[in-house]
């Protein structure tokens, strides 16, 4: 037999992974009337068998009547996975190539220079077009 939680789930946030993702809450709702629950209104706990997953037991009893149970896998690679009734549904995390990475650090720095460029552009013309009024009114 589990026994149920009773303490806030909130209480064991932010929850830091070891390879540094950190998540500092979840967000609970009534799974029967929809409403949002309140951090202190979540009573869970969080145990980590393996250090690359945390799994949280939380319930919400809704002032609807009805009494929410969740369970959910948490991984370090930001997917997580819950259990519903039947089964466990799973949320894999968009997958980021090393290539995307580096070329959306690359199109900032880029985007930095041709500001410059056009800063720079602009200032020339600016120079030039007083030249030309200096002239023209001499
Ligand atoms: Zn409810």
């Amino acid at each position: 037999m589990e026994s149920s939680p009773t303490k806030q789930l909130i209480a064991n946030f932010p929850l830091c992974f070891k390879n540094g993702h950190t998540i500092n809450r979840l967000a609970f709702w009534c799974v029967k009337c929809g409403m949002i629950a309140q951090d202190s209104q979540v009573l869970g706990q969080v145990s980590s068998i393996v250090s690359d997953t945390a799994d949280i037991r939380a319930s919400y009893h809704c002032s609807c009547g009805y009494d929410n149970v969740y369970r959910i896998r948490l991984k370090d690679d930001k997917s997580y996975s819950w259990l519903t009734d039947d089964a466990w549904k799973e949320r894999r995390p968009p997958k980021q190539s090393l290539l995307t990475r580096l070329s959306q650090r690359y199109y900032k720095f880029i985007w930095l220079l041709k500001m410059k460029w056009i800063c720079f552009c602009m200032k020339r013309n600016l120079r030039k077009l007083q030249s030309v009024v200096q002239n023209s009114s001499a």
